[in-house]
């Protein structure tokens, strides 16, 4: 089924239409799936028909180019979570609760169940934007909390055999910003594989998420402790971490603009009760500067509301390229992609140090800057295309690298680009 809502409306969207960061060329084919079965009929049609495939969730981690994109774009509709009951998932502690939710569900109208139902486990990951179907794909992740740990399963289907299966967390191969569905649309960092690439081998159909039946759960975060007044670790109501993340989003402009879910294209994909409340109190607004809304994914005055987020991935490192680096760049440890052990290092502070400040833009007066509140977040300021926002991009990771030696990645999925 297509997604027309309306016979004055064109019959696809672009995918400046579909996404956060509001740019994107038109669309072949749109395939709105109401069911598991249409939705499995939809990405099994495109692969046989040999068309560039698109499953679409939020929009929220894609830039894709100015050109047509001369394939099909899939969504899925479902808006389904079930809590199991205890026979269901015999094997779960006793503290413990299954929960599915189907791919199409907005990952944040899932966390504010979770929250209001008393499962603790997510509530770090209140107000990301996007689907819980891609949650899995680069296994998002917030202060302190990454959604790897509450996974449990995986539904998917799988593209090269054709079959329904299902992945235990094992089979998912979670890693920063990764998994093994985000692994095979890739032959190296931001280098698309030839088969699965814009959208991964495995498609999402639904996720079962293990949670603790607690109000409470431990604050993990330093900037979430300060918000709350507490110490790092201490116990905290569920309820009162997810109103402090929200804030602390806010104020870094981290939340995504909820004005699009009344776009035609858009509507219906999250909670409607919970987009009117935050549009007429304007509370979860990026900062004061909200203004009006017109609709149709318009744009405004306020510079920070259309990003994908973050755009790239915290580095990386092995021994010799961090010993690379001027002293007091941020080190934590982490995993290289091998196995071996890494030195994870900062974007925001490698960007922010070769001289790229926030608000930078190549020129006064340009539609694409880095964000005002946030040195990781390349913004879309009004009437961007995708080709500024890859300008701007390549610019920063060429400074990046002329400076510190060191290759940013982006995070989103490009798509009809180069940014290697
Ligand atoms: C303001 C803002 C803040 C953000 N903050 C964070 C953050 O704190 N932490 C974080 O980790 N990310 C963050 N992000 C990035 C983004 O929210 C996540 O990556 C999110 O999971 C993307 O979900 P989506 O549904 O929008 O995916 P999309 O952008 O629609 O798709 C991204 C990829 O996932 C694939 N995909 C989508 N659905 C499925 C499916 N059902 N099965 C298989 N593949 C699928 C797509 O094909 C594509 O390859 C932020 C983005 C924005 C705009």
């Amino acid at each position: 089924m297509t997604g027309q809502t309306d016979s004055s409306q064109p019959t696809t969207p672009t995918l400046a239409q579909l996404t956060t960061v509001g740019v994107g060329g038109a669309v072949d084919r749109f395939v709105e799936a109401q069911s598991e079965e249409e939705f499995i009929a939809a990405v099994r049609g495109a692969d046989a028909e040999g068309l560039p495939l698109l499953v679409i969730g939020g929009g929220s981690n894609l830039l894709a180019d100015d050109e047509p994109f001369h394939g099909v774009v899939v969504r899925d509709a479902r808006r389904g979570i079930s809590v199991l009951d205890d026979d269901a998932h015999a094997g779960v502690d006793a503290g413990a609760v299954s929960i599915v939710a189907q791919a199409g569900v907005n990952w944040d109208d899932f966390v504010a169940f979770c929250v209001d139902s008393g499962f603790s486990g997510v509530e770090g990951l209140s107000g990301v934007p996007g689907t819980v179907g891609a949650s899995v794909v680069q296994n998002i992740g917030a202060y302190g909390q990454e959604v790897a740990s509450s996974v449990s399963s995986v539904r998917v289907f799988d593209r090269e055999s054709k079959r329904v299966s299902q992945l235990d967390r094992n089979d998912m191969h979670f890693g920063y910003r990764s998994s093994a569905l985000k692994s095979s649309m890739y032959t190296a960092p931001a280098t698309p594989a030839d088969s699965y690439f814009p959208t991964p081998r495995y498609v999402v159909l639904s996720v079962t998420f293990t949670l603790q039946r607690n109000e409470t759960n431990e604050v993990a975060f330093g900037q979430l402790a300060k918000a709350l007044g507490v110490e790092m670790g201490e116990r905290m109501p569920i309820a009162d971490i997810r109103q402090a993340v929200l804030k602390v989003r806010a104020a870094k402009g981290m939340l995504e603009d909820m004005s699009r879910y009344l776009s035609p294209w858009m509507r219906g994909c999250k909670n409607f009760h919970i987009v009117t409340d935050v549009l007429s109190a304007g509370k979860l607004a990026s900062h004061d500067r909200f203004t009006n809304v017109s609709g149709e994914a318009g744009f405004h005055q306020d510079f920070d509301r259309h990003s994908c987020g973050s755009f790239f991935m915290n580095p990386i490192l092995d021994a010799a390229q961090a010993a690379a680096l001027p002293e007091d760049a941020p080190r934590f440890d982490a995993v290289l992609p091998d196995g071996q052990p890494g030195i994870k290092t900062s974007a925001a502070w490698l960007i922010d140090h070769a001289g790229f400040h926030k608000s930078y833009q190549l020129h006064d007066g340009a539609s694409a800057g880095l964000s005002t509140l946030h040195t990781l977040a390349l913004t879309n300021r009004g009437g961007a295309k995708a080709s500024d926002i890859a300008e701007l991009a390549r610019v920063i990771q060429d400074g990046v690298e002329a400076k510190f030696g060191v290759r940013l990645v982006p995070e989103p999925v490009v798509v009809g680009m180069d940014l290697r």
